[in-house]
């Protein structure tokens, strides 16, 4: 029997960061993701209370980043793909590792890393478990990256928490649809913001760009997350023919998508476009790559990383280009890039003479999309969650359901 259902995020509901959630029926409790913010310095959820069950849709740390905690004090078993559970396990170990190098306390320890990668309950796309008495659990591809679900509770009523999702399809992904539902947890990381361009034309574009920098004599510097965009970059140059080098954590996770051939849309494709290129392994390898044509290197929002090493020696030549590929967060050395054309060298901020260009390669679904898409599921309700803009998200889907926007730490019945 369904006697309603209290929910309270501890975080991430306002911001696209820290999402946590917990979920309560009259008999049991659920935490949906454990997610923290990477920052200088990182920031964390409120507490969670003790669970029946974690339900964590795919491996990013404003997701996954805050899991290891949880086994610092409680017992608690994890659903997920068996391919989030390997990477939030790499990404858990690594978080660790900057922590230290930048000097600011983690709330957790190696061996709560290792207690959260054994506590892992697989799940499969498109499967369904009973959970407790009165409900079943049914996992959704969520085209976001791989392994990234979509997570369908169903009681008396239908309720499904998207994550982060992507409609469209990628070279890495094929994308999502709706879920008929009756209560909707939607994510809002591109509200109030559209695609502007399909991806065929954004992928031209960059090809273009990437040819305009090479013929010129400069060198293509693609700052890309080591989760997903990475791979997918190297899929956007695999018939292109230039000499492309890979560095950073990428290349870790590379190996295990291609371990999990499932959760691809061709893993032959990666595999080939993986053949390609040629991976740095050392200082040589770096000083082989800094005079080839194009550098795929983490980090993403050039915060760290081998990223910063290439942009120090090529900082002087206006006929190199940084090409950015995702949304640079406030704050982020990416952002400061783009404003101001700077980058902050380990404290040191030095002027950037090269190009400077960002091209929308988004793994999520864009304002209308997000809108087209809670149509489809037709809910009573829905809740607005992981954004920094829900009113104009609020506004337009007035009209199709119920709209929610719960505040941290607020406690709201369904
Ligand atoms: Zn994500």
């Amino acid at each position: 029997m369904d006697n309603g259902i209290k929910i309270q995020f501890l975080g991430g509901v306002e911001e696209v960061g820290r999402l946590a959630m917990v979920l309560e029926t009259a008999d049991m409790r659920l935490l949906f993701e454990y997610g923290m913010t990477p920052g200088k310095p990182p920031s964390y959820p409120m507490p969670s209370p003790t669970v029946d069950l974690v339900l964590l849709t795919h491996a990013h740390l404003d997701h996954s980043g805050m899991i290891p905690w949880l086994f610092s004090r409680y017992d608690q078993k994890i659903l997920t793909t068996k391919i989030s559970g390997e990477i939030s396990n790499l990404l858990h170990k690594d978080s660790i590792k900057i922590a230290k190098m930048e000097g600011y306390a983690i709330p957790y320890s190696n061996s709560d890393v290792k207690e959260a990668k054994q506590s892992v309950t697989p799940i499969g796309p498109s499967q369904k478990m009973n959970l407790g008495e009165n409900y079943e659990i049914k996992s959704h591809d969520a085209g976001h990256i791989p392994g990234s679900l979509m997570f369908e509770l169903i009681g008396d009523k239908k309720i499904l928490f998207t994550g982060d999702f992507n409609i469209n399809d990628t070279r890495l992904l094929k994308g999502t649809k709706p879920v008929e539902c009756n209560i909707l947890f939607l994510e809002g990381t591109y509200a109030g913001r559209d695609h502007p361009k399909k991806r065929e034309e954004i992928e031209k574009d960059f090809l273009d760009k990437i040819d305009e920098v090479v013929n010129r004599g400069g060198v293509a510097v693609l700052p890309a997350f080591a989760v997903s965009r990475s791979q997918e970059l190297a899929l956007v140059l695999r018939k292109a023919g230039y000499d492309v080098w890979f560095d950073g954590m990428g290349r870790k996770v590379a190996k295990i998508f291609l371990k999990y051939p499932r959760y691809l849309r061709s893993a032959e494709n990666l595999k080939k476009a993986l053949n390609k290129v040629n991976f740095v392994h050392s200082d040589h390898g770096r000083k082989l790559a800094v005079k080839s044509e194009v550098i795929i290197t983490s980090s993403g929002m050039m915060d760290g990383g081998p990223v910063l090493s290439y942009m120090n020696k090529l900082r002087n030549d206006p006929k190199s280009a940084v090409l950015l590929t995702g949304y640079q967060v406030e704050d982020s050395n990416a952002r400061l890039l783009v404003d101001k054309g700077q980058l902050d060298f380990y404290g040191v901020k030095q002027k950037i003479e090269c190009e400077v260009e960002y091209f929308d390669f988004s793994a999520h679904a864009g304002h209308s999309e997000l809108i087209e898409f809670a149509k489809n599921c037709n809910p009573e309700k829905i809740v607005l969650m992981h954004s920094d803009n829900r009113e104009a998200l609020a506004d337009p889907l007035k009209d199709v359901a119920e709209v929610i926007v719960p505040k941290t730490g607020e406690t709201v019945e369904l």
